[in-house]
């Protein structure tokens, strides 16, 4: 079980106004929540103390029913994806899925990582590509990869910060047709930062609206975009 649990979150940067106010949500294990609001309002930091890349000033963060506020990041077992993609040029499409298994030293034996890489190039529809390199993919193919190195771990939740918004607008679309499949097919937990009212609308299964650090409002992308 991965749901997500945000309880009075609270972030101060030294003693100013916070950065997150009182923020308390629940997300379902497998639930897909799209979190959306204005530059500066408080999302990436948001994002970043549920990875554990941020210290919470008050509240608790609970990741299946664990409280997770003093874990270190690796030990969340979560998946962060960005816009970059932050793939390694130099290595195949192979190798960079398998990055994150390597990096556990010993844990894994080479069949145990060939199977775990293989089976999520099936997934993703990557295994026509898995000896090239990420300069010779398209933009979408190299978004998979990225989706690939978080799958391999078997992460409890996907995080995304912006991931489309360096991508030009026909991509754009493709690729939300493609985060929307995988969604389906792998039904994790996901929390999706974005400014795009199209991926909120055709991706959430409900949209957090952050406004100043505080949560205005939790609706499903109907109830929140379609308002008579
Ligand atoms: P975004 O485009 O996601 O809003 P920003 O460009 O605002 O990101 O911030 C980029 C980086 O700078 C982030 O890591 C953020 O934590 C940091 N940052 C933003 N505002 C401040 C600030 N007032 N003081 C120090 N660091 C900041
Ligand atoms: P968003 O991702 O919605 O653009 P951020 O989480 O980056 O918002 O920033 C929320 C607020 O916290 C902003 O006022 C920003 O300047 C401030 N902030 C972000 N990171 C830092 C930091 N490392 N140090 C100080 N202030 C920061």
């Amino acid at each position: 079980m991965s749901e997500i649990q945000l309880k009075n979150i609270v972030k101060k940067y030294g003693d100013g106004f916070p950065a997150v106010n009182d923020v308390s949500l629940d997300i379902r294990d497998g639930e897909f929540v799209i979190l959306v609001g204005p530059s500066g309002c408080g999302k990436s930091t948001l994002l970043r103390m549920v990875v554990g890349l941020e210290d919470i000033t008050s509240g608790d963060m609970m990741i299946g029913g664990k409280r997770v506020n003093d874990k270190a990041p690796r030990e969340r077992n979560l998946a962060m994806v960005f816009q970059n993609y932050a793939l390694y040029p130099h290595l195949t499409v192979f190798e960079n899925i398998a990055f994150p298994l390597r990096l556990a030293k010993g844990q894994h034996s080479e069949q145990e990582i060939t199977d775990k890489v293989n089976r999520a190039a099936d997934m993703l529809e990557l295994h026509e590509h898995l000896q090239r390199k990420p300069a010779n993919l398209s933009g979408g193919q190299r978004q998979r990869v990225a989706m690939g190195r978080a799958i391999v771990r078997q992460a409890d939740a996907f995080l995304f910060d912006e991931p489309l918004s360096n991508l030009d607008a026909k991509l754009r679309g493709q690729m939300r047709t493609e985060i929307s499949r995988m969604q389906r097919r792998l039904g994790v937990t996901t929390i999706y930062v974005t400014h795009d009212q199209t991926e909120a609308m055709t991706l959430g299964d409900r949209v957090a609206v952050l406004k100043k650090g505080v949560l205005q409002q939790v609706a499903s992308p109907r109830e929140l975009y379609e308002q008579p």
